[in-house]
């Protein structure tokens, strides 16, 4: 009897540990896509990204999309601490101080965000959101924004030499190449890979602090670069918070994504989205990811 009741208490708790592991693996990271202006096609890009992140099985996404280019602003106020990932798809007007300060709480706190794209060609003046995105190009910036950060000869530069900050050729297939092997979001990942058509950002510039290039890519002059490998994949840690960085996936009036719709794209994204959140990658490599 006494045995038999210990038995049931073991079992009984043993169903409780499993229900909570099993509560815990089902709970969604909740992300934010931030968008409603860029000079990009963020109708579908904010589509996309939310797609990917809610068919991951791992994040539900919601989107918080401000008023038109233009519009009054003063009721844009996404509630950032909602979440665990802040992806941004924005690159347009000013928000409200109130938003700013509360986008800054939030990273300060802990909160994981992902630069997408042209994200980094936004806010030139809020020195705290250059510093979040480490790197940006446009909006006038140049060496007062900080330094270029590119690779030459396997060895990263930081050039303070004036001229503008952000460009790029025409858009291409490119190969990407890692320059950290062991970071959550790279581990796994081929050394070198073929990126799907798309652009290829240089020239940016920023503050850079805090910031680890991941991965970088060959700004072939034939195809109006640098001739430097200029960084496609980064980190930047500010207050608490991770920040993942990635200039890849143009999306823009065309009818169809390539620069968005390869593997190439996808798993770093949502590889980088899930370290932002939570530090951690659970996702595994999958094995038609391209290899060069
Ligand atoms: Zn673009």
């Amino acid at each position: 009897m006494f045995l038999r009741k210990i038995t049931g208490i073991f079992y009984f708790f043993l169903s409780l540990l499993l229900s909570v592991n099993v509560l815990n693996a089902k709970d969604p990271i909740k992300a934010l896509i931030v968008t409603g202006q860029n000079n990009h096609n963020w109708k579908a890009s904010s589509v996309i990204l939310q797609k990917y992140l809610n068919e991951s099985g791992i994040f539900v996404a919601d989107m918080a999309v401000s008023p038109e280019k233009g519009g009054d602003m003063s009721s844009f106020r996404p509630d950032f601490s909602a979440y665990k990932v802040v992806v941004l798809d924005y690159n347009g007007d000013s928000w409200p101080e109130d938003t700013n300060r509360a986008f800054l709480e939030y990273v300060k706190n802990g909160g994981g965000v992902v630069v997408y794209h042209a994200a980094d060609n936004a806010f030139r003046k809020w020195k705290e959101y250059n510093e979040i995105i480490g790197l940006g190009g446009w909006e006038g910036r140049n060496e007062t924004d900080g330094p270029y950060v590119y690779y030459v000869d396997g060895k990263e530069v930081r050039d303070t030499s004036p001229g503008h900050g952000g460009s790029h050729g025409k858009q291409h297939e490119y190969k990407i190449a890692l320059r950290v092997k062991k970071h959550p979001v790279t581990k796994g990942l081929p050394a070198i890979w073929t990126h799907s058509k798309d652009e290829l950002y240089d020239r940016l510039r920023g503050p850079a602090k805090n910031l680890t290039v991941l991965a970088t890519a060959y700004s072939d002059k034939a195809t109006g670069g640098t001739g430097r490998d200029e960084p496609v994949l980064m980190t930047i840690n500010w207050g608490k918070g991770r920040i993942f960085h990635t200039v890849l996936g143009h999306v823009g009036g065309e009818s169809t994504h390539p620069a968005v719709e390869g593997a190439s794209f996808i798993v770093t994204f949502l590889r980088g989205a899930e370290w932002a959140a939570t530090g951690k990658v659970t996702q595994k490599v999958p094995d038609d990811f391209p290899e060069k």
